[in-house]
């Protein structure tokens, strides 16, 4: 019988497994906090749980972090690191440092089904769900190649695939590492869950009361560049994902972030600029314009950097907080929507 990897667990599951195990609910707590606050392992190595505990345990279950199978490193300091999964899928994850920041950028798919044009993740599909060990395992994955004096400080769901399409064990995944007591302890303000617009699932994760924060990746101003360019539009376009914006309960101070890549002669006028204003208007936002990574075969350009600033400044002038954001990773395959992994030979 294969055992079952424990990370992923709620603590609260941690602790029905102890009772089923024979044991007080107490040794689940304690479990919890060796994996997930002290990031110990090893069973062997939780020198306060009964032995025959761990012994129990032991036949049932094991605690496995992923080793990456290549950490590229880029020249701007960030990482990708690929994890290969038994059943041979590879997914990535993207260490950014900035200062005394640590980001780390989560997948939470083997590809993606949403197909966007822009996007080389959209070109190979979706091939599975990641299980909330597999989100989770990304962060005490790359928790643990930093030195011991280093720990990520904060978190994108902005990998490979669509958090919200992969909702249960998104949700699952944010409660362990938003669990100040027994989970890893993020301050909800320190991750950001960014999605395409699906609406229903927007609407769910307000009602979680979870309060990580929220990004769309928003990429035009009208249906009729967004359609094309992102096919979900055909199901929820921008009046419908503007009105669940409108309702989405904000903490205070907090506000959505709008991701908009920036396509040459697509979506790059100043009449867009104009629109995405209009569109934006009564919500608190935070705009992030992203001048489009060049991969090959891509049927789009950047824009020139004068174009890419006159963007900025109509946004700006408007009251709009935004900022260009330069990928980081451009040179090792890691900025937005290029992490996709080659099928393995
Ligand atoms: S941009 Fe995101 S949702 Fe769109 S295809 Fe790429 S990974 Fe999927």
């Amino acid at each position: 019988m294969s055992r079952v990897n424990l990370v992923g667990f709620l603590p609260a599951e941690l602790e029905d497994l102890a009772v089923e195990l024979g044991a007080s609910r107490y040794r689940g707590r304690q479990l919890a906090t060796w994996i997930y606050r002290k990031r110990v392992f090893e069973l062997e190595a939780m020198s306060d749980l009964p032995k025959d505990f761990r012994g129990r345990l032991g036949e049932r279950a094991v605690v496995e972090v992923p080793e990456p199978e290549r950490v590229t490193p880029s020249q701007d300091g960030s990482r990708k690191l690929v994890y290969r999964f038994a059943d041979g899928n590879r997914i990535s994850s993207v260490v950014m440092p900035d200062d005394d920041r640590i980001t780390l950028c989560v997948s939470t798919q083997v590809g993606c089904g949403f197909e966007c044009r822009f996007c080389l993740t959209g070109v190979m599909g979706l091939e599975r769900n990641l299980t909330a060990g597999e989100i989770v395992g990304q962060v005490l994955g790359a928790n643990r190649l930093l030195a011991p004096d280093q720990h990520v400080t904060h978190i994108v769901f902005m990998g490979m695939g669509e958090p919200l399409a992969n909702y249960a064990a998104l949700v699952t995944s944010l409660r362990i590492l938003t669990d100040a007591k027994l989970g890893l302890g993020y301050s909800p303000r320190r991750i950001t869950v960014s999605t395409v617009g699906l609406v229903p699932g927007i609407e769910k994760l307000g009602r979680e009361a979870l309060k990580v924060n929220l990004a769309i990746s928003l990429h035009a101003a009208s249906d009729e560049v967004r359609g094309p360019l992102m096919p979900v539009n055909r199901s929820f376009d921008l009046k419908t994902l503007l009105a669940a914006l409108r309702r989405y309960p904000l903490a205070h101070r907090q506000r959505i972030f709008f991701e908009y890549v920036l396509l040459e002669d697509v979506n790059d006028s100043p009449d867009d600029a104009a629109r995405l204003v209009r569109l934006l208007r009564g919500i608190r936002a935070k705009v992030n314009l992203i001048p489009f990574n060049d991969w090959e075969g891509a049927e789009f350009r950047r824009p020139p950097l004068p174009r890419i600033l006159a963007f900025q400044s109509i946004l700006l002038d408007a009251g709009l907080t935004t900022t260009v954001r330069w990928s980081k990773g451009e040179d090792i395959g890691a900025a937005c929507g290029q992490l996709r992994e080659p099928v393995p030979a």
